[in-house]
């Protein structure tokens, strides 16, 4: 695997543990950041804020040291944390759209996302939104107006686990002088760094692989560009939702693993698509590191690995609840919304997470009532095997 980063002159491990953390030898030498809950901070003169610090909204000692971590991990120069992953989305597009812009997402983006693009930039921002399938290049390049202004990608989609041509896609946008961003949620920093590939901004609901434990809210947005940072930070601190010190430091404890717990997700998940490929109950299994999926060659060569998410599809045997009877059959997989905790979590798409869209969106876009998404945990791969066996015999 190849961790190496352009701007980090260490392995992504490494960083993980020690960026934003080194020990402060003027008070007690601690290894682990403290948690400042300070809301706000002495001066000794009414011009000079005592370190740069003056109100935690604004800017926060613990929150600092998780940005200088979330910068290095992602190969960023700016990183800033939010009280979710949807406030990190929201920001990311407020801070660089404005009314009249155009912008190109793509067809199966999350649907919380197109949530808030429809309902709130569109709806009542006055921003345009022209929804494409961006594993073709040609239909981003026909979508494009002269308003046009942003295309927003997800690393690995949800819950398709489309892959788009990073590099390819970013010389286009700035082509047509459009910014590139992409939401990385699905696969992480350890597997894939769109900024390197030429993206503009980056975001995570770190809610998920980063933080890694289902305990903890967040999101960050990553750029390396000044003044989209200028920007970033102005509605971090205007519009205030802003990650909290104790979420930041449990986001910090999750990252340190961040590299342990992506092997190990990694290779869980590959053992278990090759199970489910060879079962006679399972119709299809789309996997980035099957040589079945449609952009398995891109992906080998763009990331450094494949991830822990599976979609797949049960054969169709005359029970229309067979995906209900089967996640309900599960022992110790939970069926829970969400995904990227140590814990395997399994969920049906079209009856869950993409409740939001029209029966004909899913339809359209190949998401139909037989379809689950697994998060696979990290587990022993066995127990796993073992429980979706049997629950595989009960659909
Ligand atoms: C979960 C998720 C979000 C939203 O994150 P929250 O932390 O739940 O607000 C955004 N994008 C993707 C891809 C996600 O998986």
């Amino acid at each position: 695997m190849n961790q190496s980063n352009q701007n980090q002159p260490f392995g992504f491990a490494t960083a993980a543990i020690h960026c934003g953390e080194e020990p402060n030898y003027n008070t007690c030498g601690n290894v682990v950041a403290p948690i400042h809950l300070s809301t706000t901070f002495a001066r000794k003169q009414v011009d000079k804020p005592t370190g740069g610090y003056d109100y935690s909204r604004t800017i926060n000692p613990t929150r600092k040291a998780l940005e200088t971590k979330l910068a290095a991990l992602e190969g960023a120069r700016h990183a800033l944390a939010f009280s979710s992953g949807f406030a990190a989305v929201s920001m990311a597009l407020f801070a660089t759209l404005k009314a009249g812009d155009h912008l190109i997402a793509l067809n199966d983006v999350y649907c919380g996302t197109k949530r808030v693009i429809d309902g709130v930039l569109q709806r009542r921002f006055g921003v345009d939104v022209s929804y494409v399938d961006q594993t073709r290049l040609e239909a981003v390049e026909e979508a494009v107006t002269p308003r046009s202004r942003m295309v927003w990608i997800e690393g690995l989609s949800n819950p398709l686990l489309n892959m788009v041509d990073i590099r390819a896609l970013a010389d286009l946008a700035h082509r047509h002088g459009m910014l590139l961003g992409v939401d990385n949620t699905f696969i992480s920093p350890y597997f894939l760094r769109p900024l390197e590939l030429g993206a503009d901004i980056v975001v995570h609901s770190s809610t998920k692989y980063m933080s890694g434990h289902s305990d903890v809210i967040s999101g960050a947005v990553m750029c390396n560009d000044d003044e989209i940072r200028k920007e970033l930070a102005f509605c971090q601190n205007a519009i205030g939702a802003v990650l909290s010190p104790w979420d930041s430091y449990m986001l910090m404890r999750g990252l340190k693993t961040l590299a342990v717990r992506m092997e190990r997700h990694q290779s869980n998940a590959m053992t278990i698509a090759h199970f489910l490929e060879n079962h006679p109950r399972i119709k299809r299994v789309i996997y980035p590191g099957l040589e079945s999926h449609p952009q398995h060659e891109l992906i080998k060569r763009q990331c450094s690995g494949y991830g822990g998410m599976i979609t797949f599809e049960l054969a169709d045997n005359g029970n229309k609840r067979a995906a209900c009877d089967f996640v309900e059959s599960l022992n110790h997989i939970a069926l829970a919304e969400s995904l990227g905790g140590v814990e395997s979590l399994i969920e049906i798409p079209s009856l869950m997470t993409n409740i939001g869209s029209s029966p004909e969106d899913c339809e359209a876009l190949g998401i139909n009532d037989l379809m689950v998404r697994l998060s696979v945990g990290i587990e022993d791969v066995n127990d796993l095997i073992t429980d979706l066996s049997q629950a595989l015999e009960r659909c």
